[in-house]
């Protein structure tokens, strides 16, 4: 179909999906990412004798990612926090190789604050579809200010390197002793400069969520908003596609998402998938929150409810294959992640206790006697509290038949949580 060579900077289960849609089209695929057994190299076993082996490296050195660019014609990410000024090197030094999306874009996006910025300059300056925002330094001062101007609670973000919430600090009250414990919370080996952004508090009612596919071209097209559900800022669970209900009256909703989330990419370059990441507020408006640039959590049930997944998307649009129709085949579908625990220790005689596996195996087990359902499971070595080791994606004909299917799902995380 296509002889071109793929390079992927990360090997986590989202290369682990693009992975298995590559091997339906039989694109050759490499992989950089520490150790042998990260999830994508896990399922792609390469011939070396073809010198597709992949790199046992990070995707954070430069040595390793121009190593990577010897081996490939096409480069892509499934993780933003790579090293861009390495992809800007490889287009000088290997001009023949794509880069999708742009290092550019994704210089951008890896930055939360730059990347607000980008986007308050591309959707219309004070009227862009974003809550109130500023850059702030790690003082007691500076945040003082920002407090003075946006409010409580006020937003604390790291502007680099963050996932599932790790680097927010939800600051509550401007006394010095709580914005000392959120500068120690930020920035606990000392503050650097340029390393936080203070948002305004927004009080949204759910949070959607919106797959744009952008072709090289750059004519996007979207996959249908979805509700997401987060608990402790990871992603808990997803409802596709998103339905107004009485609290959200209006019918329009799900069209506004998927338009702001396709005007917010066609502001950047390159080709492949993007998350949108959007606020729905108690007045119908919608705000974006962030975007990554590549497959995200919240398209996982593109693979079986959709007429092409957003990995099929991805990986078309990079090497400017026809892009594949990003349709719903099913009524609805919902998605459900599998995270990992500490297991506990029983504090009584007779109470139960699980170790960290115990909640995978449950999960799977249910979801394997479930109809519509299919789990998912990464094949990460070792489980953590709140580490993504898998998820379970429900179809059916409505959404009213998936939530009943996923009932059992929920019941069962449940009796763990209890
Ligand atoms: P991800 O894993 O999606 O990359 P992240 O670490 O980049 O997450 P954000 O998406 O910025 O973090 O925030 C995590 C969650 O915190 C959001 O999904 C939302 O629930 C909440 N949140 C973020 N920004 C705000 C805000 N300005 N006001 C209220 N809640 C917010
Ligand atoms: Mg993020
Ligand atoms: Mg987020």
């Amino acid at each position: 179909m296509s002889n071109k060579v793929v390079g992927i900077l990360g090997g986590g289960q989202l290369g682990r999906m693009l992975g298995a849609s590559a091997s339906l089209l039989n694109i050759p695929i490499i992989v950089l990412d520490v150790g042998d057994d990260s999830p994508a190299k896990q399922i792609l076993n390469n011939p070396s004798s073809k010198n597709l082996s992949h790199i046992d490296g990070s995707f954070k050195d430069p040595s390793f990612i121009l190593q990577l660019a010897k081996k490939v014609d096409i480069l892509t990410v499934e993780i933003e926090h790579v090293d861009v000024n390495a992809l800007r090197k490889v287009r000088e030094t290997h001009p023949h190789v794509e880069i999708h999306p742009s290092p550019e874009t994704i210089g951008i996006i890896q930055d939360k604050y730059r990347q607000k910025l980008h986007l308050k300059e591309h959707l219309g300056g004070s009227s862009a579809p974003l809550g109130p925002f500023r850059s702030v330094d790690a003082t007691r001062e500076d945040i003082e200010r920002a407090v003075e101007e946006l409010g409580l609670p006020l937003m604390l973000k790291r502007r680099t390197l963050a996932y599932d919430g790790r680097g927010n600090y939800v600051l509550r009250k401007s006394d010095p002793p709580a914005i000392a414990d959120a500068i120690q919370f930020l920035c606990p080996i000392g503050a650097g400069k340029d390393e936080l952004y203070a948002e305004k508090w927004v009080p949204f009612i759910k949070e959607l969520a919106v797959m744009v596919v952008r072709g090289r071209d750059g004519k996007v097209t979207s996959y249908p908003a979805v509700e997401t559900v987060h608990r402790d800022n990871i992603c808990h669970l997803v409802w596709a596609p998103f339905r107004t209900t009485s609290v959200e009256q209006d019918p329009g909703i799900r069209a506004n998402a998927e338009r702001i989330a396709q005007e917010a990419i066609k502001s950047f370059t390159g080709a492949g998938v993007f998350g949108v990441e959007l606020f729905l507020l108690p007045s119908g408006e919608i705000l974006i929150n962030e975007i990554a640039p590549r497959p995200h959590n919240s398209g996982h049930y593109t693979i079986e409810a959709c007429e092409s997944s957003q990995y099929d998307n991805h990986l078309r649009a990079i090497l400017g294959l026809p892009l594949g129709s990003t349709k719903m085949k099913v009524g609805a579908a919902g998605m459900v992640n599998i995270l990992g625990s500490d297991g506990s220790e029983p504090s009584q005689p007779n109470e139960i206790s699980f170790s960290p596996d115990a909640i995978i195996d449950k999960l799977t087990h249910v979801a394997l006697s479930t109809p519509g359902a299919m789990p998912h499971l990464y094949g990460k070595a070792q489980s953590r509290k709140g580490r993504k080791m898998g998820h379970v994606t429900v179809v059916g004909v409505s959404d009213a038949e998936v939530r009943e299917r996923m009932a059992g799902l929920l019941q069962a995380l449940a009796e763990f949580e209890r």
